[in-house]
């Protein structure tokens, strides 16, 4: 058997992908970036067999989020996103998100959450928003795994710096991070903005002209312009 239940979702206007993840044993996923569509979200992974038991958040952004509450309403999922975008961003820069309390989950980077025995490792990527993250899960299968990426890395492309509470300096970092992953590592982005809906790191590391960049200097004048 698989040793991981998965699906890419493309929903809403604006080109977002939407994820479910979960363990095949006890049948339990997580919504990575639970917007647009919660019904049809929902639908999906009960025609699949799956009970929706977390929503974990890339990032704050509207168009990521847009369903958290309808999600928790409908599912009692745990809502995890990285404390400092649950502290500052999404009360400062999305607004009038309502997220009970008790649903709410601060993650760091490094940590797991554990949806059923399936364990996904959390990675505090900031750039895009302060507490940006992306979702690394092992696949035994690939003998690597699987990389959830947001609005940090697209094919193609990053995302961008420019917004209010962005950071390019964080997101060269943060890039640096993902390009010293393992490359056969497969990643998954938060919008359908290149040639393919997903990439190998390796093939990325080849052709994003922002992994290409070889210093901090030369990534922010690419970004500046
Ligand atoms: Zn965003």
């Amino acid at each position: 058997m698989a040793s991981l239940y998965f699906k890419q979702l493309a929903l809403g206007p604006m080109q977002n992908f939407v994820y479910l993840i979960g363990d095949p044993v006890t049948r339990e996923a997580a919504v990575v970036d639970p917007a647009w569509n919660v019904p049809e979200i929902i639908k999906q992974a009960k025609k699949d067999g799956y009970r929706i038991t977390h929503a974990l958040l890339s990032h704050g952004h509207y168009d990521h989020i847009n369903g958290v509450e309808d999600l928790v309403a409908k599912t009692d999922a745990t809502v995890c996103a990285q404390a400092v975008e649950l502290e500052r961003f999404i009360p400062e820069g999305a607004g009038g998100l309502v997220i009970p309390r008790s649903s709410l989950k601060k993650t760091a980077t490094g940590q797991a959450v554990k949806v059923g025995n399936l364990e996904i490792t959390l990675i505090h990527t900031p750039g895009h928003t302060p507490g940006s993250q992306c979702m690394w899960i092992k696949t035994p299968e690939t003998g690597s795994g699987l990389l959830l990426t947001g609005d940090t890395l697209f094919v193609g492309t990053c995302g961008r710096c420019d917004l209010p509470y962005s950071n390019p300096h964080q997101m060269y970092h943060s890039l640096t991070q993902l390009k010293k992953l393992d490359e056969k590592t497969v990643f998954y982005p938060g919008h359908d903005y290149g040639m393919t809906p997903t990439n190998t790191i390796e093939n990325e590391k080849r052709t994003n002209p922002f992994l290409l960049a070889d210093s901090l200097d030369q990534f922010l004048e690419m970004v500046h312009h």
